[in-house]
């Protein structure tokens, strides 16, 4: 196991005086840094910045930072959920440092995919199968990570195939952190 101890702390962010969201961050004795290509190589719009060792990734409206020595989250609605939010990212660090034999690590520093990107790939007929009103509000979500492709039916059917090959090529779906 590469995280074994850790100090955590949830605070409310100081630009946010007030605010009803939480931040919570970890601090760690043991340096990270080498897992993060592999979590790079893994997580669905995830922005590696290997000078700074430092890892970005956005999931479910939570902004979420990997340092060397630290892991951070923000935008949680309660404590609670700060603290099990963050022990989630940190068990995904341990398995993913676990599996790094099967995973051909990525350094490159990707752009996330922007929703108009995806848009494009989309089908485009506003079915609202995914439960979103339109094929754009379903690229927003799929940008914010907060909907994969599979919540696209229609994604499946021969005639799509194609857009759908290329939206994977873009697209890495998110690990349960949870
Ligand atoms: S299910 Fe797919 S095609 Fe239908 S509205 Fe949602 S994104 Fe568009």
């Amino acid at each position: 196991m590469l995280i074994e101890k850790y100090d955590l702390e949830v605070f409310t962010p100081p630009c946010e005086p007030g605010a009803e969201r939480y931040a919570a961050r970890a601090r760690l004795t043991v340096d990270i840094s080498e897992v993060l290509p592999y979590l790079n190589a893994t997580l669905r719009g995830a922005v590696y910045l290997p000078e700074a060792h430092a890892l970005t990734w956005k999931k479910g409206g939570h902004n979420i930072a990997f340092h060397a020595y630290e892991i951070a989250t923000s935008n949680v609605e309660d404590r609670e959920g700060a603290e099990k939010e963050l022990k989630g990212l940190i068990d995904l660090v341990n398995r993913t440092w676990e599996r790094r034999a099967e995973i051909t690590p990525d350094t490159r520093t990707r752009q996330r995919p922007t929703p108009m990107a995806l848009y494009k790939l989309l089908p485009k007929t506003n079915c609202k199968q995914c439960g979103e009103p339109t094929c754009y509000s379903f690229a927003l979500k799929l940008a914010a990570a907060q909907k994969e492709l599979n919540d696209c039916p229609p994604l499946s059917e021969p005639q799509y195939a194609e857009q759908r090959q290329a939206l994977e090529e873009i697209v890495i779906e998110a690990p349960s952190i949870g």
